[in-house]
């Protein structure tokens, strides 16, 4: 195993007037060197935060309050040491050096993410002139070729292009292009195809899975569609109100889920052998994060709910057998 990102224990609180919201409790997972890890879960459920945190732009009233973020950094002789990037200045020097240039990120709304006042040409050379030693002419050249690697035709005349000039399946390229464009090994897609229409979504999703096989470059792709999942990733990782619930490969989770929440996830996935008019849905809704429910926080949805256990006791993760983990009180001696 070549771990490249070790998340352990991360706990990201919002201290509102409202109260304490735990957007991110206790989340342990990895990510290997040239590996998919999807993070799903429903809105809510901590999953962009969690990325926001490991790429320290979490503002207040959001504070990152424990944890570890251990993102392991190769120098130049080739010699590879960890680095807990919670221990480094959120805007210093380092920190600002592996954010956008070792671990690059790409956001839900394109076009929201490009300045509207800039040319895309001179926002992606000004990325690379910050992390590269390079003069602006080789930056230049190199956005002209990072332009032409994401399918933009014309890339040398949309250099000159305005976002508002773009659609939005191209403004998401534009993005990518500029993420990729310092050779990440890490590279944050968070929900980066939920503004698209569905055929721009196929384009940017093969797309993505060719530069990361060119690359060999990791990514950790946040999405609630769990279909999107099942195409891209190696590993899985689901979230509930801020906590890792499951996480094994993608081949187990989908053959065979453990956590009900996961159960209840793939279940609400529509299935072309379906004959059911209505899709199945999981009954209510998050909870309320400023009310911290007792016991496991799944439990008022649970179609496992196990009465006086459930909600009394915290589930803690468990290993199973195969490899996976797993947060919940059947695969315990509570369960009857
Ligand atoms: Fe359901 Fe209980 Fe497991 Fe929570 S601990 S997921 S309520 S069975």
């Amino acid at each position: 195993m070549d771990t490249l990102l070790e998340v352990k224990n991360l706990q990201t609180y919002f201290f509102m007037a409202e109260g304490v919201a735990k957007a991110v409790d206790s989340a342990t997972f990895s990510i290997q060197r040239g590996q998919v890890l999807g993070v799903v879960g429903e809105s809510g459920c901590g999953k962009s935060v969690t990325a926001r945190s490991i790429m320290r732009m979490v503002r207040p009233p959001g504070h990152t309050v424990d944890g570890e973020i251990l993102y392991t950094q190769t120098d130049e002789a080739g010699q590879s040491a960890p680095v807990d990037l919670l221990q480094l200045p959120a805007t210093g020097p380092e920190m600002r050096s592996i954010r956008g240039g070792e671990i690059a990120m790409i956001f839900q709304e394109p076009r929201a993410s490009l300045s509207p006042v800039h040319r895309i040409g001179d926002q992606i050379t000004e990325n690379i002139l910050l992390h590269q030693d390079v003069s602006p002419s080789e930056a230049k050249e190199i956005a002209i070729e990072m332009l032409q690697q994401v399918n933009i035709p014309l890339a040398d005349q949309r250099m000159n292009a305005y976002a508002h000039q773009l659609s939005g399946g191209m403004c998401q390229r534009v993005m990518i292009a500029m993420a990729l464009s310092c050779h990440p090994s890490l590279l944050i897609a968070d929900e980066p195809t939920t503004a698209l229409d569905v055929t721009t979504e196929a384009q940017i999703l093969e797309l993505m899975q060719a530069l990361q096989a060119n690359l060999n470059m990791a990514i950790m792709f946040i999405t609630h569609d769990l279909g999107i999942i099942a195409d891209m990733a190696d590993e899985v990782t689901v979230m509930y109100l801020g906590r890792v619930v499951e996480r094994g490969s993608a081949s187990d989770i989908f053959r065979d889920p453990k956590h009900p929440y996961t159960t209840a996830l793939l279940e609400s996935l529509p299935r072309m052998d379906q004959k059911r008019e209505w899709l199945q849905t999981i009954r209510g809704v998050v909870p309320d994060p400023y009310s911290p429910l007792n016991g496991c926080p799944f439990h008022p949805r649970c179609a496992h709910f196990m009465p006086g256990i459930c909600n009394e006791i915290v589930p803690q993760p468990i290993n199973l057998e195969d490899g996976r983990e797993v947060r919940c009180l059947l695969y315990t001696e509570h369960a009857v």
